[in-house]
């Protein structure tokens, strides 16, 4: 049996590592004491799975990824969940998204939503965008881009969009045509996206969607990767582990740097991928049906607020703030305390790896480690391993895909 080593136990590594399981000999190197990696949680409040980073809900427009996961955890295990995302415009909210709510924009400042609806019906989209700015505009004119599109996505990415690419955005948001938006005007027009619901295990605890996946697996925490060599035809990793095949989930960032004889100038290349960090506080709050509420105003300091207790069955009040960048638990106490629908704070995270930063540097960067990596014969996949924003479902994706590319060679 061939030997495969997986950098990473986030849910890209466990996927590939469940699906090579019956056929190799597969060992997983996690460094943290948990597997789960983004999307782990902990238990804290008693009984409330925390997750560490953002509030990880899950669905799929893939039917096979979809299939993949509930012959882990079977469906009867989850329960399904309506999407109830408001954008909050301080003295008024109104649902995401944006350009679908002229309706209730009207209601409230009957001004912007005209001249929101004018843009967006006027809007020249001749599909050339130089960056993320020229994207939204073209996309979605100027009124809702100054209005909301502009002020969001400064806060969350930490960076004007004119500094950034637009080529990562397009599956990411539903982007409605015009005959859509004006049908939005004189009915109600739905959230077509694969997120207008989601699934979360009834255990009320995202965890249980990794452990399920974990089970029977070789995995070893507290191991962190830090050296790995090419002996002949043989991988050697930390002067212990011994593979055939790598598969790296761990940042395509990192990665190069902890592999022997690895050329400067890739080494340089990885310098320039850019990434951020997010921090966020769990809190007791009042309960409410909604899922999220998004946060553009200059004066909410967080980006967004998960109603992570929504998420469960039955639904309890917790909500997760977010801030974009290292943020210290006092200083977001401090905010969040000046909003009454916050009653305590819990817990407190700081990720490291969070998002990818789109900016000139990161496609040309990106394809001279792949390069190298593929040169090598190293897989790297996942969210970091392929420096992308991807999703959950996409990651389990990347390793069904890698499945069946290596299937044949074991
Ligand atoms: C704020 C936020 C909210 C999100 N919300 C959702 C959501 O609701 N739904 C959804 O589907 N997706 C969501 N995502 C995306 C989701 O988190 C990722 O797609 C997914 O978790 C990535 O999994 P991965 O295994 O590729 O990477 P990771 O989860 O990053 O796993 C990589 C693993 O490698 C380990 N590692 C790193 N370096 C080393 C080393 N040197 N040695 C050993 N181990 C190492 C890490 O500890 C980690 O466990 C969200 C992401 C963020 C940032």
């Amino acid at each position: 049996m061939k030997r495969v080593l997986i950098f990473g136990a986030g849910v890209t590594g466990l996927s590939i590592a469940k699906l090579l399981h019956p056929h190799a000999q597969v060992t997983i190197l996690e460094q943290e004491d948990q597997i789960g990696g983004l999307a782990r949680t902990k238990i804290i409040d008693g009984d409330v799975a925390y997750h560490l980073v953002g509030g990880h809900c899950f669905n799929s427009k893939y039917p096979e990824v979809m299939d993949f996961v509930f012959q882990q955890l079977p469906q009867d295990n989850w329960h399904k969940i309506q999407r109830i995302s408001r954008i909050n415009f301080g003295d008024y909210e109104v649902n995401y998204p944006i350009e679908f709510s002229m309706k209730e924009i009207f209601a409230h400042n009957p001004q912007l939503a005209m001249d929101m609806t004018r843009d967006f019906l006027s809007a020249n989209d001749d599909g050339e965008y130089r960056n993320l700015e020229e994207w939204f505009r073209k996309k979605f004119g100027d009124t809702l881009c100054n209005h909301y599109f502009l002020p969001y996505n400064t806060k969350i990415w930490g960076k004007a969009p004119h500094e950034m690419s637009h080529t990562w955005v397009e599956d990411k948001l539903p982007i409605p045509d015009k005959t859509s938006f004006f049908a939005s005007l004189l009915s109600t027009q739905k959230d077509t996206m694969a997120h207008s619901s989601f699934y979360y295990p009834n255990s009320n605890n995202q965890q249980t969607l990794f452990e399920a996946l974990a089970k029977g697996l070789d995995i070893r925490l507290n191991t962190k990767v830090d050296k790995v060599e090419r002996k002949g035809e043989v991988w050697r990793v930390n002067d212990i582990y011994e593979a055939d095949i790598l598969i790296s989930t761990i940042p395509i960032k990192t990665l190069p740097s902890l592999i022997a004889g690895t050329p400067v100038e890739v080494l340089d290349h990885a310098r320039q991928l850019k990434y951020n960090k997010i921090s966020n506080v769990i809190w007791r709050s009042r309960a409410t049906e909604k899922t999220w509420t998004y946060q553009p105003l200059a004066n909410c300091k967080f980006h967004r607020y998960i109603h992570i207790g929504s998420f469960h069955s039955p639904a309890r009040g917790y909500t997760i703030t977010e801030m974009m960048g290292e943020h210290s638990l006092d200083e977001m106490v401090s905010y969040g305390q000046q909003d009454p629908f916050l009653i305590e704070p819990l817990a407190h995270n700081t990720s490291e790896h969070a998002y990818v930063v789109y900016d000139d540097q990161r496609s040309a960067a990106l394809s001279t480690l792949q390069s190298y990596l593929k040169s090598l014969g190293v897989h790297s996949i996942g969210r970091f391993g392929q420096w992308d924003y991807f999703n959950m479902d996409v990651c389990i994706k990347q390793s069904l895909n890698l499945f069946t590319h290596l299937r044949p060679t074991l």
